[in-house]
């Protein structure tokens, strides 16, 4: 059972690993015990996700493909699960 865990909540999520799929963008968060899909502001599911390393760790950057909602996470695992 995938939990749905609207953008707004989202704040602050440390991702361990995460899976785009057909069905939205799928995390793997600490704390958490099942992975969450991410659901946009404008109730899509759908992400375009970079990873980037800095300095400071690598991040896991998402937007919106809908209406270009983004979000910073702290990428703390492997990354991609692919
Ligand atoms: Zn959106």
């Amino acid at each position: 059972m995938v939990r749905d865990v609207p953008f707004a909540e989202s704040l602050g999520l440390a991702v361990l690993h995460w899976r785009s799929t057909d069905e939205g963008l799928f995390l793997k968060v600490r704390g958490h015990q099942e992975e969450v899909r991410l659901v946009s502001r404008c109730g899509r599911c759908h992400w375009i996700v970079h990873e980037k390393f800095a300095s400071g760790g690598p991040t896991l950057v998402v937007t919106c493909h809908a209406c270009n909602e983004q979000m910073t996470y702290a990428l703390e695992g492997g990354g991609s699960a692919r």
